[in-house]
């Protein structure tokens, strides 16, 4: 007990955030406008069978979102279905291997072994949470024709580097944006850089449709074998470009991977409200992340000088065990919820501690050997894993101020008491 009388919440004191929870509220409650056109679209028409109504108005909305810099933008009823078509358009097959970031989330990857190909995962930058440019040079073999970037957390990759290596390998570049609708690298749109761009639209994501996904890219086979893949008949027969591959317009490549009508819709309601919520969240979290550097024990979330914004989709700074000795970042997290924080620990681990990716031997074809990703120690990707700490994104500025001084009061209470904390750390076992 200090001077004061004041007490960690933990121990008995009175916590330091009373907000009750949630304080990440999301996604948005839907306004009047889109629960009438989710209701005249079940009359109207509850299936699309070409690239008409809502669908076409929510791709033609996303080229323009991306700046019209990107020629197709096709939906696809989940990010997964668009990066497994994204990933079958640029030729991953047997023998084919993928570079990836090794702490990402799985989806990014997962789709390549349902295609044959093998994961080949590299570190990631500590910075920007994305591939490490040199790890990824180093990953790379004689049967590399893939490098997958994901912009962590809404965090653009170092893109110059990844793609003067990717020019240098000759090998085509996915760029998974399911955390960076909107962001910049350079003054450039994540998602226009790659061969490829895939959006997640699903619940969490910034722009949601629920459940959805959307391949971006200008090059005419990758658009046609995307579509192919998850979509048949008529919008086969109008859109696919190269004349061989639209004999298939009848039947696709066998799937039926596409968007319904009604995700479409909120989709672009999500769209519309994005610029000023994402305008919300950055000042949120530029506050936020300014107060962060005050706590000693926290590494704040690194803003690149190439980016417009860091890390805003996602907020996962870091513990610094070292300057909370013998407290464990689980302890951590115990004594900030009893002072009334929303706050856990990041729960994707790293790609090689799962079975689809650590196995040797291919759990979909039996008997099919594959590459074997090991964990190794002492990696970047490690590090983050097992010190970053999840926070919510603070969606409402600025009514969020006064919860944002609340976490920093919070974090530095936990900083005045880290002795008594140890203590009961010790104590606790
Ligand atoms: C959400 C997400 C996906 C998968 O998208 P779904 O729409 O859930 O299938 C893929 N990659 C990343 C990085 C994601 O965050």
């Amino acid at each position: 007990m200090t001077s004061t009388g004041e007490r960690l919440a933990l121990l008995g004191g009175t916590p330091a955030i009373t907000r009750p929870l949630p304080h990440e509220i999301w996604p948005p409650r839907a306004e009047e406008a889109e629960l009438t056109a989710l209701a005249a679209q079940r009359n109207d028409d509850i299936s699309i069978r070409g690239s008409s109504g809502p669908v076409r108005e929510l791709e033609d909305a996303f080229r323009a979102f991306l700046d019209d810099q990107v020629r197709w933008a096709v939906t696809f009823n989940s990010g997964t279905s668009a990066l497994f078509a994204a990933y079958f358009a640029l030729g991953v097959r047997e023998d084919v291997e993928v570079v990836g970031p090794a702490l990402t989330y799985h989806a990014a990857l997962s789709p390549v072994h349902a295609l044959r190909g093998e994961v080949v995962l590299a570190d990631i930058d500590p910075l920007t949470r994305g591939i490490d440019p040199q790890a990824l040079e180093a990953a790379i073999t004689e049967r590399t024709k893939v490098v997958t970037v994901v912009h962590q957390w809404g965090h653009p990759c170092d893109m110059d580097a990844v793609m003067r290596i990717a020019e240098r390998h000759g090998l085509r570049v996915l760029e998974d944006c399911s955390h960076a609708h909107g962001s910049r690298y350079k003054g450039r749109l994540c998602g226009t850089f790659g061969d490829a761009a895939v959006f997640s639209l699903q619940a969490n994501k910034a722009v949601f449709a629920g459940e959805g996904g959307i391949l971006v890219t200008n090059d005419a086979g990758v658009h046609d074998r995307a579509t192919l893949l998850g979509h048949y008949r008529d919008r086969c027969r109008e859109e696919i470009t190269d004349a061989a591959l639209r004999d298939h317009w009848v039947t696709g490549f066998g799937l039926k991977l596409r968007m319904s009508p009604f995700n479409a819709i909120v989709a672009l309601h999500s769209l519309a409200a994005f610029p000023e919520r994402k305008e919300a969240r950055h000042s949120a979290l530029r506050y936020f992340g300014e107060r962060l550097a005050e706590v000693d024990y926290i590494e704040p979330v690194h803003v690149g000088e190439d980016v417009d914004m860091g890390a805003w989709y996602g907020y996962k700074p870091l513990f610094l065990p070292e300057a909370l000795p013998g407290v464990t970042r689980k302890q951590l997290i115990t004594a900030l919820r009893a002072e009334g924080m929303e706050i856990g620990a990041p729960s994707g681990p790293r790609l090689s501690t799962l079975p689809l990716y650590a196995s040797a031997e291919s759990p979909l074809f039996p008997g099919t050997p594959k590459h074997a990703n090991v964990a190794a120690p002492g990696t970047a990707a490690e590090r983050v894993e097992q010190q970053a700490l999840s926070l919510p994104t603070f969606n409402d500025w600025p009514a969020d101020k006064e919860l944002i001084d609340a976490y920093i009061e919070a974090f530095q209470k936990i900083g005045r008491h880290r002795d008594a904390l140890a203590g009961h750390a010790r104590d606790d076992g």
